[in-house]
C-alpha cells in the first residue's frame, strides 16, 4: 500500500492523544516527503549521520527524533536541531548531551531508555541504574537537558502475554519517575508489531517504521 494509505490506516487505529513517530531510517527523502504531505511532522532515525543529511535537505518544520543507540562522540552533530533523544541509557551520555546542548544554548529533551526485554541485545538501564542516575549530583546539576519520559522495547516474540508484562513493568517505572520529575509525560513504547498492545498498556508515543514505509533492506 502507498505510504499515505498506511499512515491513514494507522492514524485511524490509534487515539488522537498518542504521538506517532514515523520511523524513516534507511528510507529515502521521497518516502519521507510522501508522509510529510499527509501532515506527518515527526520522524525517527537511528543513525546520526543519516539524520543530519535528511535534516539538511528536508523541510525545517520536521521534528527529528533520535531513536537508536547513541554514541557520545556523535551527539555534537545533532545537538543544534534534534527534538527528542529516545535512547539515553547512561549518565555519561547524558552529561555529553548536556554539554553539547549548553554549547548551542538550548535544552535538549531526552527519554531514558529502560531495559525491559529478555534479550540481552537490547540496550537500556535497569532499575538500579535508573535510581543511581536520578539520584546522582551530576544529574541534578544538569541545566541543558530535560527528561521528558521513558522509552523501552519489548522482546521480539509472538508471546503477547510476555510483551504485555514487559510494557506493564515499563509503565510502572514511568509512574514512579513521574512522581520525581514533573515534566515527565512521554512513555515511548510500541513499534509496528506491538503498538496496539503498547497503547493498551499506557504508551503515549509509538515509533512505527515498517507498517508505514514497508520493510527495510539494509
Ligand atoms: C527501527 C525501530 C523502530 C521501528 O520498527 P518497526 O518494526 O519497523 O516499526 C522503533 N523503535 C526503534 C528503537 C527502532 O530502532
Amino acid at each position: 500500500m502507498p505510504i499515505k494509505d498506511n499512515l491513514q490506516s494507522i492514524r485511524s487505529q490509534i487515539p488522537t492523544n498518542i504521538t506517532l513517530v514515523a520511523v524513516s531510517k534507511t528510507k529515502p527523502n521521497e518516502d519521507i516527503m510522501e508522509a510529510y504531505e499527509t501532515g506527518q511532522r515527526i520522524f525517527g532515525e537511528n543513525k546520526v549521520q543519516e539524520m543530519v543529511e535528511k535534516w539538511e535537505t528536508l523541510p525545517k518544520d520536521i521534528e527529528w527524533h533520535m531513536i537508536g543507540h547513541l554514541q557520545r562522540n556523535k551527539v555534537k552533530y545533532m545537538a543544534d536541531f534534534v527534538s527528542l533523544i529516545h535512547g539515553v541509557d547512561s549518565l555519561r551520555l547524558l552529561k555529553e548531551i548536556d554539554k553539547r546542548a549548553k554549547a548551542c544554548d538550548r535544552v535538549i529533551n531526552c527519554l531514558l531508555q529502560m531495559h525491559i526485554a529478555e534479550e540481552d541485545t537490547k540496550f537500556g538501564l535497569d532499575q538500579d541504574e535508573l535510581n543511581h542516575l536520578l539520584n546522582s549530583e551530576a544529574f541534578k546539576s544538569m541545566e541543558n537537558i530535560c527528561i521528558k519520559g521513558l522509552m523501552g522495547m519489548a522482546t521480539f516474540t509472538d508471546n503477547e502475554v510476555q510483551i504485555k508484562r514487559e510494557f506493564q513493568s515499563l509503565k510502572k517505572t514511568f509512574n514512579e519517575v513521574k512522581q520525581l520529575l514533573p515534566e515527565c509525560d512521554i512513555l515511548s513504547m510500541g513499534m509496528s508489531g506491538d503498538y496496539m498492545l503498547a497503547i493498551e498498556e499506557g504508551s503515549t508515543m509509538v515509533r512505527i517504521g515498517s507498517s508505514i514505509f514497508g520493510s527495510r533492506n539494509y
